[in-house]
């Protein structure tokens, strides 16, 4: 068994971001289990899935083979062989992996691929059931949140850092929405564990937020 962090919170919150640099510190592999998500998302999509279908997304998820891999340190989502890595970072992908993550068979696909992961190496792993679900007995989890009004302002930066023409007020609509979808669900709600460290990063710099996490890490491996 590898040593498991697990990190769990909503849409936004700044998980990808600190489990990559957290990885980076302790030496560890980073697992983006949302990319996994994202490549089932895309599959369906490209079927002509909609967001409304959701009586089609159990079978026409069946021939999405999800892996991953890691060049120079990175994660690769590989669908049927192809590295969609690249495509999946859409609002459009976004959206379908949170309609189509509800359902049961969308999330057991991936269930093993995950807990392998963490079976074999020590693991950084961000979602939204890790320290609930998936790694129950990691030996440290987090649950990283900030407030709707941070989270839409934070993507709003970036995507007009980018060049990407956005309006923060649907931004803040789309985060809600993704809130109540993964928070509401029956299998596997997005909530914090019961052993997760509560951390709150609307007054937080990324720095600050790596050292609180770094140190919880540092005194459960002594
Ligand atoms: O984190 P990211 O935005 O990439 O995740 C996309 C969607 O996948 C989330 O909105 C969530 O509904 C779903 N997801 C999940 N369980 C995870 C990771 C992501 O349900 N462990």
């Amino acid at each position: 068994m590898g040593f498991n962090v697990a990190i769990d919170g909503p849409a936004g919150a700044g998980k990808s971001t600190i489990a990559k640099l957290l990885a980076r510190e302790l030496n560890f592999i980073y697992v983006d289990t949302g990319a996994m998500y994202r490549a089932i998302a895309l599959h369906l999509l490209r079927k002509g899935v909609k967001i409304e279908d959701r009586d089609r997304f159990a079978a026409e998820c069946r021939d999405a083979d999800v892996t991953i891999r890691y060049e120079d340190g990175v994660q690769q989502v590989i669908l049927n062989g192809e590295n969609v890595s690249g495509l999946i970072r859409t609002e459009e992908v976004g959206n379908m992996a949170s309609a189509s993550s509800v359902d049961g068979e969308v999330r057991a696909k991936l269930l093993d691929l995950q807990r392998n992961l963490a079976k074999e190496n020590d693991v950084v792993m961000d979602g939204r059931d890790i320290g609930t679900n998936i790694l129950p007995n990691a030996d440290a989890k987090f649950y990283l949140t900030a407030s709707v009004e941070e989270r839409a302002n934070r993507r709003f930066k970036e995507l007009t850092e980018k060049g990407v023409a956005c309006d923060l007020e649907t931004i803040k609509a789309d985060i809600r929405e993704r809130d109540e979808r993964d928070m509401n669900r029956e299998i596997a709600p997005l909530k914090q564990a019961e052993d997760a460290v509560l951390v709150d990063s609307s007054d937080m710099g990324i720095e600050e937020v790596l050292e609180c996490m770094l140190q919880t890490i540092h005194k459960v491996r002594k």
